[in-house]
């Protein structure tokens, strides 16, 4: 399928790696010209790299996108932007008696605050050519809230609350905003999730996977390239008319009719 937008441009955030990489090669694949971001140089220049062999420009900004330093780094060196994916590091797991004030703020920061600062950015330029896409990477535990990471759980749930009424507000104007949910994805981030449960549990990293896997109906992790393609797929010009939805990719994890 012809998405329609080869020639655009747009940031994704924290895609060096994972779930933001998947996004950064599926627009790549759809000839969206990227600027990209992480805070490690060398797994960003290597990201760069796999990306420029699609034929497209890609700019890399080694930066902390959480800081306004880092927003106004990768918003400079885009210019013009058509559509923005954004997306950072997840909080760390715990219980709710370890988290104070400094953690929240952090996380609210991570997960909330800056994708909100990122889209006040981006939206008025692409109100005022009419077309624009937004995909904020956020987490199926938005719908079904997971204990241990009652930070992400808050930061997210804020974020999807401001994009419901934005989402609205702007889609007069060509200008789409919608969520993707992920469930488990076979990244660095699941290691590092299956790595706290093998060493709570005194299990293998192996055992930790296949009891996780369990729980999906898919049977399965979902892979960096499924997620990118369906947000691909809301960047393109098809998906027009799909307004402020929060899109569950889990593998049917979890359990709800809506
Ligand atoms: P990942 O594999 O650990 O990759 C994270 C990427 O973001 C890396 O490129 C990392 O590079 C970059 N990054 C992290 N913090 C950053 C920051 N402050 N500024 C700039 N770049 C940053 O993670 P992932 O699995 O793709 O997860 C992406 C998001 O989805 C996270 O918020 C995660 O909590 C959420 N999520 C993931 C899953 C899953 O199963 N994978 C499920 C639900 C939700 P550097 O470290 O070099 O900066």
């Amino acid at each position: 399928m012809d998405l329609g937008i080869k020639g655009k441009r747009a940031i994704v955030s924290a895609a060096s790696k994972g779930l933001g990489f998947g996004c950064a090669e599926a627009l790549a694949k759809a000839g969206v010209d990227l600027v990209i971001c992480a805070r490690t140089q060398e797994t960003l220049d290597a990201a760069a790299e796999k990306l420029r062999v699609h034929g497209v420009d890609v700019t890399a900004v080694a930066c902390d996108i959480t800081t306004e330093a880092g927003q106004k780094q990768v918003l400079d060196a885009a210019g013009h932007v058509d559509i923005l994916v954004t997306n950072a590091g997840g909080p760390p797991p715990g219980v709710w008696s370890d988290w104070n004030r400094d953690d929240f703020i952090k996380a609210l920061d991570a997960n909330m605050l800056t994708p909100i600062a990122l889209m006040k950015a981006c939206l008025p330029s692409m109100m005022e050519q009419g077309w624009g896409r937004v995909v904020n990477i956020t987490s199926q535990s938005v719908k079904a809230p997971i204990a241990a990471l009652g930070l992400s759980n808050a930061a997210r749930t804020g974020l999807t609350g401001y994009v419901a009424g934005t989402a609205r507000q702007v889609a007069g104007s060509g200008v789409t905003i919608n969520n993707l949910l992920p469930g488990i994805h076979a990244t660095d981030r699941a290691v590092s999730l299956d790595t706290g449960v093998s060493n709570a549990q005194g299990i293998s990293m192996d055992q930790a996977r296949k009891n996780r896997e369990g729980t999906i109906p898919a049977g399965r992790y979902g892979e960096a390239s499924e997620f990118g393609a369906a947000c691909a797929f809301l960047c393109s010009t098809q998906a027009g008319f799909i307004v402020g939805q929060n899109l569950l990719l889990d593998g049917g994890a979890t359990l709800a009719t809506i």
